[in-house]
């Protein structure tokens, strides 16, 4: 198995124990339609189990009870937990809160980590991240209209954010605001931290969209549009310096795009496992369905786009570990976009091989395939991790002289020619 490259012995037993209770505690809570109270209740015990483990937020450093695994043993894990939308909340690294987590880990001051930090990772507290703006391309998130004000020591934020994820159920927000409209597009921005009940802070619905039904509160969370009406906050909300907003913002993406190609990888495989199923049992036209050309080329295909996308994240992932960040910068850009397409396009041909049963709900396909649509858009849609990707591999060529290709025969033959002059006079 190819995870023995990356996974010794001693940590296999882990990964073999996570594959083994997601699918017999945590598949099952899918469909239970439970309340959230409910699904909090029924995770209660599990996460005690986790905990036991040793495997609970395990994106953190060990001095915040993590387990300081590094990149690659943190995606093999997310591989698993991608597998079901509830496991990450058993786990305790569900997005945003382990973003929110690992920037408060890096930012914070001591008070802001023992408020904030300390009951986040004791699953205690929920947090949003609210930096998009409809007004504005979320890809481009040097800019944006809300502004922070100092009034004293204080600061007065006002403006409107768009799709945060679980900001109705957040006990506090990290807000994303301008904090100097004229400093460089880079330095504009600063990072508050408001609690939930702060007067002014408004969540005016949970948007309608493909993973949620109507313009209304969910009880599990979805994605908020929420307003800042003149909210109060005091100076010590203000996360990492003033005009650092961008800066901590970008260092939520890195690893947090390992862990979230992984559990794409997850899920590719979970709609695999149903595609090759039902290619064993379904029969049309004289066979199963496993036995059409067709049928055959898309598991093929699928097979091989998994295995791609999986072995380029865990080689990210393995960059980040042994050089960082900045050095994966490539190849994080690459799996970002290319792993979304897998997941995608597998999903869709594990529907299309289900029929109508594939396009309802008594398969998990529909959510999933739903789930699978924001992939390319969220922490930067496809474009823009393509451009990057491109960005970065132009930097390495250079025009060639007059412009005429390296490769151009004509030129490479007369210099040929001419090196070689003696050996054809010969
Ligand atoms: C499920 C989901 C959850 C989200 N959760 C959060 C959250 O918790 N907090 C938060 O702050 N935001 C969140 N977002 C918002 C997300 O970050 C933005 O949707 C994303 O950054 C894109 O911004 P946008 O929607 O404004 O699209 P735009 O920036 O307007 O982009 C629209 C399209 O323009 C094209 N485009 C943009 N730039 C380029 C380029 N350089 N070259 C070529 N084409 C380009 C792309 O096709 C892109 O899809 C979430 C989004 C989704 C879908």
């Amino acid at each position: 198995m190819i995870t023995e490259l990356f996974a010794d012995q001693e940590f296999q037993a882990k990964l073999d124990w996570m594959d083994e209770f997601v699918r017999t505690e945590i598949f099952p809570l899918e469909i239970l339609d439970l309340t959230w109270p409910q699904m909090l209740k029924a995770i209660a015990p599990l996460k005690e189990q986790v905990r036991a483990q040793g495997l609970w937020a395990a994106h953190l450093g060990p001095e915040l009870g993590g387990q300081g695994y590094g990149q690659v043993k943190l995606g093999l894990m997310h591989e698993i937990l991608g597998k079901s939308p509830y496991a990450p909340l058993v786990f305790g690294n569900q997005a945003p809160d382990s973003g929110n987590s690992e920037i408060l880990a890096e930012a914070g001051t001591a008070e802001q980590k023992e408020r904030w930090l300390k009951p986040l990772l004791a699953g205690e507290m929920y947090s949003a991240f609210a930096m998009t703006e409809l007004d504005h391309a979320g890809s481009d998130p040097t800019r944006m209209s809300t502004v922070a004000v100092k009034d004293g020591d204080d600061w007065i934020i006002n403006g409107r954010k768009w799709f945060i994820t679980n900001a109705s159920i957040a006990d506090f927000m990290i807000v994303v605001a301008v904090t100097d409209a004229e400093a460089p597009a880079h330095s504009r921005t600063s990072q508050f931290i408001i609690p939930a009940d702060t007067p002014g802070l408004n969540i005016l619905r949970d948007i309608a969209s493909l993973d949620h039904a109507e313009n209304a509160r969910s009880p599990y969370g979805s994605h908020s549009e929420v307003v800042f009406d003149n909210v109060r906050v005091p100076g010590d909300a203000l996360l990492g310096g003033v005009g650092d907003g961008f800066a901590i913002a970008q260092k939520r993406l890195g690893p947090g795009r390992i862990h979230h190609c992984m559990r794409w990888m997850g899920q590719a495989t979970r709609a695999f496992d149903m595609m090759c199923e039902r290619a064993t049992y379904r029969w049309a036209h004289g066979s199963v369905l496993g036995e059409k050309q067709t049928v055959r080329a898309w598991i093929a295909d699928s097979a091989a786009e998994i295995q791609a996308a999986r072995l380029m994240t865990l080689h990210a992932a393995w960059v980040i570990d042994q050089q960082g960040v900045k050095a994966a910068r490539k190849d994080i850009a690459l799996i970002k976009f290319f792993g979304a397409k897998v997941l995608h396009d597998v999903i869709d041909r594990a529907i299309q091989i289900h029929g109508s049963l594939g396009y309802s709900d008594d398969m998990p396909l529909a959510w999933m395939y739903k789930l699978a649509r924001a992939s390319r858009l969220y922490d930067g849609p496809d474009e823009v991790h393509r451009e990057t990707v491109a960005r970065l591999i132009l930097r390495d060529y250079t025009a060639p002289a007059d412009n005429t290709p390296t490769e151009h025969v004509p030129t490479r033959r007369e210099e040929a020619i001419r090196r070689f002059a003696e050996l054809l006079e010969s």
